[in-house]
């Protein structure tokens, strides 16, 4: 049966001398999909099998058995990502992270959200600001979604005075013991990035502390509650210190 996928290569590897299996994440997940003689320097398919690919695949599709692809078309070049290194680290790990997540919970918002990201990013908004948008957005698919209206310890709503990621979100006065204290704007921006709809982000105008506030606290709390370690994550951290 001919099928038309739309989705990101987010593997390649090779399967004999001019063929390859490319791995497609789509909103129904992970496809595998066997690309013959892509490899092959004549071959049409082998400028659209290369890992980190946005597209269309034409595939015959197998229940039970390897699928293949006949024809594709890219939907997006993303070459604003694509000419820069720190860039194409970003893309990497949310492509990476958004497998990862679907393995966990397949559901196709997981996917659409990671266009959306992909989008800003090559758009040319901070893609660590986006970065952390996504990451926050995605643990409620994790199963360890934060409360983001209430005290992480008592339930409290109000006087919330500060967050911490060990303990898992706001804490209030009542509550408080030796957290650090973050101001006002950090605490509201963490609830608004996690509140905002992708889409609709045109301007971004975050100073610089509460950006790095918050995004040590999702690194920190992924750290602690999600259970994911992807080496993806661990490049981008190298990258970004480099830069
Ligand atoms: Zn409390």
């Amino acid at each position: 049966m001919l099928k038309k996928i739309e989705g990101i290569i987010v593997k390649e590897t090779s399967y004999s001398e001019t063929s390859k299996i490319i791995n497609i994440l789509t909103k129904d997940g992970i496809i595998g999909v066997m690309a013959k003689g892509a490899k092959s320097l004549k071959s049409p398919l082998r400028s659209f099998t290369t890992a980190l690919t946005y597209g269309s695949f034409n595939i015959y599709y197998h229940e039970d058995k390897l699928s293949t692809l006949k024809s594709a078309d890219v939907i997006n070049n993303f070459t604003n990502i694509k000419k820069d290194i720190i860039l194409i680290s970003y893309m990497s790990y949310l492509t990476d992270l958004a497998s990862q997540v679907m393995k966990q919970n397949q559901n196709e918002d997981i996917y659409n959200l990671l266009i959306s990201s992909l989008n800003k990013i090559e758009n040319g908004l901070n893609p660590m600001i986006i970065t952390n948008i996504y990451e926050l957005k995605l643990l409620d698919y994790l199963g360890v979604g934060i409360n983001f209206n209430a005290c992480a310890k008592c339930g409290s709503t109000s006087n919330i005075i500060t967050i911490d990621p060990d303990i898992g979100g706001y804490i209030c006065q009542n509550c408080y013991t030796n957290e650090t204290i973050y101001d006002e704007k950090t605490l509201k921006m963490l609830r608004m990035y996690y509140l905002v709809d992708i889409d609709s982000i045109s301007d971004l105008k975050i100073s610089n502390i509460v950006i790095n506030n918050i995004n040590y606290f999702v690194n920190t709390y992924y750290d602690r509650y999600t259970g994911l370690y992807l080496k993806s994550k661990k490049f981008l951290e190298d990258m970004t210190k480099i830069d």
